[in-house]
C-alpha cells in the first residue's frame, strides 16, 4: 500500500484525504492519504522522515508552503510563485517541489468555459493563493492587476510575476474594466463579508472566490445578483488536488468522484 499525506499545522479539517482517497479508489490504487502536523521548527526533519519511510507524495499547507522551498528542489513554477503545495519523491535524487494551486485556478476557470487569454484580470490578495492566482492568470495571457490590503506585498508580487500593484481603494476602478476577478484573501471565511464593494461588480465578470468555507460567500452572492459567472473555491481545491494526484501517479485524475467526495463534506 502506498501512503500519501498532507503536512501542515493545523490539518484537522482538511478535505484532501477524502478527495484523494476517492481518486485512488476510482483507479483501484491501493493507497491511503493521511495528515501530519509536525512542529513548525521540524519541517526539514519531517520531510526527511517521510522520505525515509517511503511516503509516496505530500501536499504542503499553511504554515509550511514557503519554508519548504529551502528543503526541496522546486520546479520553475513553484520558484516563480514562491510557494510549494505538492512534494514528489522521485526515488533517485532529492524531493521535488511543485505548486498546483496555480493549476487549480487555471482549471477552475477552464471548467466553467472561461477563457483567460487576453482578459483584464483583478486578483485581490497577495498571500499564497494570491501569488498562485496572479501567476496562473499572467501565464495564461491575462493583463493582471493585483490589489492587496498591504500595498508593499502587491508590489513585491507584481515585480516577481508582472502586472500592476494597487491598494484596495483602487478596486472599483480596476474591476470596471476587468472581466476576471479572483478573491485570494481570507475575507468571507470568518464572517459574511466581501473584500469587494458590491457596486464594483458587473455582469461581464467571471468571479472565482478561493474561499471554500463557506462555499457560497458574500462575494459570490453579490456577483450572482449582478449576473456575473461565479466559481466557488471548491473548484480550485478540486483541481489543485487533481493536478497533485496526476503528478504523483501519472494517472488522469478522476474528477467526478473527487468532486463528489469533496462536496459531500462541504
Ligand atoms: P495568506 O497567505 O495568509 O494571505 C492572506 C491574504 O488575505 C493576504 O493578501 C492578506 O492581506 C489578505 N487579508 C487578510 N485579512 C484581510 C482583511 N481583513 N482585509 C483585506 N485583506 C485581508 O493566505 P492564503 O494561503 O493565500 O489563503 C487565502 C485564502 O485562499 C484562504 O481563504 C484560503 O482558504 C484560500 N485558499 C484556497 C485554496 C483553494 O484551493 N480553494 C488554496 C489556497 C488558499 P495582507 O497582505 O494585507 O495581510
Amino acid at each position: 500500500m502506498d501512503v500519501y499525506g498532507l503536512l501542515g499545522n493545523p490539518v484537522g479539517h482538511s478535505l484532501s484525504p477524502p478527495m484523494q482517497e476517492a481518486a485512488f479508489e476510482a483507479h483501484g490504487v491501493d493507497a491511503r492519504y493521511v495528515t501530519f502536523e509536525p512542529p513548525e521548527a521540524e519541517l526539514e526533519a519531517a520531510l526527511r522522515g517521510a522520505e525515509t519511510l517511503g511516503i509516496a507524495g505530500l501536499n504542503i499547507t499553511v504554515p509550511f508552503k514557503q519554508q519548504i522551498l529551502e528543503v526541496v528542489v522546486p520546479d520553475d513554477r513553484a520558484n516563480a510563485i514562491g510557494a510549494v503545495n505538492t512534494v514528489d519523491f522521485p526515488g533517485s535524487g532529492p524531493p521535488t517541489g511543485h505548486n498546483t494551486d496555480a493549476e487549480g485556478v487555471r482549471r477552475a476557470f477552464n471548467h466553467h468555459d472561461v477563457d483567460i487569454a487576453g482578459r483584464d484580470a483583478v486578483v485581490v490578495g497577495a498571500g499564497g493563493a494570491g501569488r498562485a492566482a496572479a501567476w496562473a492568470l499572467q501565464e495564461g495571457g491575462a493583463e493582471v492587476s493585483i490589489a492587496n490590503r498591504t500595498l508593499s506585498r502587491a508590489e513585491d508580487l507584481a515585480e516577481a510575476i508582472g502586472g500592476s500593484a494597487h491598494s484596495l481603494a483602487d478596486l472599483t476602478t480596476l474591476i470596471e474594466d476587468a472581466t476576471l476577478l479572483v478573491n485570494a484573501t481570507t475575507v468571507g471565511m470568518e464572517e459574511d463579508s466581501s473584500p469587494v464593494p458590491r457596486g464594483a461588480l458587473h455582469d461581464e465578470l467571471a468571479v472565482l472566490d478561493a474561499v471554500y468555507k463557506p462555499l457560497e460567500t458574500r462575494l459570490l452572492r453579490d456577483a450572482a445578483d449582478c449576473g456575473a459567472t461565479t466559481i466557488d473555491g471548491a473548484w480550485m481545491l478540486l483541481y489543485q488536488g487533481a493536478a497533485a494526484f496526476e503528478l504523483w501517479t501519472g494517472l488522469e485524475a478522476p474528477i467526478e468522484p473527487m468532486n463528489q467526495a469533496l462536496r459531500a463534506r462541504l
